[in-house]
């Protein structure tokens, strides 16, 4: 899964975890909030990608990518469910201790949990039980990567689908209904 995949990923993943928990209902008080929690979902996502110098956050920062990549390999512990529980119960005691409010370390959270999932659809799938069980779990079918130079046309439909539920969520975040009933009925 590309970068640009994995942040729509997380993105499906932020505006349904807003609509499930009613958090940041749609007015200009909860904006910077809304906007902030978004940010780190979308950093979040790229975060277990960390592992390889050839992804688009782990490029940017060669002395982390390089020596995770040569001791651990990619998709190894940061593709498991303990990294994602790893992570969430930092964030979530860091935040405690600096006062930090919940939807920081929540987003970053989420991010992690849409990438380790998304990678589940994708080529070999992810070590969930890692470092208890190396075996790699992933779905029925999985989706092939997009390399560069190619059509990566499982990789596309999985786009298309995205769009289409990101739009859904989104519209069902902002109230686009009663919005629009209110809008024609006065
Ligand atoms: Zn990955």
């Amino acid at each position: 899964m590309t970068a640009s995949t994995h942040q729509l990923t997380g993105l499906l993943f932020g505006l349904a975890a807003i609509s499930l928990f009613q958090l940041f209902p749609p007015s200009f008080g909860n904006l910077t909030e809304a906007g902030v929690f978004f940010v780190l979902v979308l950093f979040g996502s790229l975060l277990p990608d960390m592992d390889t110098p050839k992804s688009r956050l782990g490029a940017k920062v060669p002395l982390i990518s390089y020596p995770l990549f040569w001791l651990f390999g990619h998709r190894t512990w940061s593709h498991s469910l303990l990294f994602v529980i790893i992570t969430a119960v930092t964030g979530f005691l860091v935040g405690l201790v600096l006062h930090f409010p919940y939807y920081i370390s929540l987003g970053i959270s989420i991010g992690v949990l849409s990438h380790v999932i998304g990678d589940y659809f994708f080529d070999g799938g992810v070590p969930l039980f890692h470092p208890l069980s190396k075996r790699r779990y992933k779905f029925l079918i999985t989706a092939k990567t997009r390399r560069p130079n190619s059509i990566g046309f499982s990789e596309n439909i999985v786009v298309g689908i995205l769009i289409v539920l990101n739009s859904w969520f989104l519209m069902r975040w902002l109230d686009v209904e009663t919005s629009l009933f209110v809008l024609i009925n006065g």
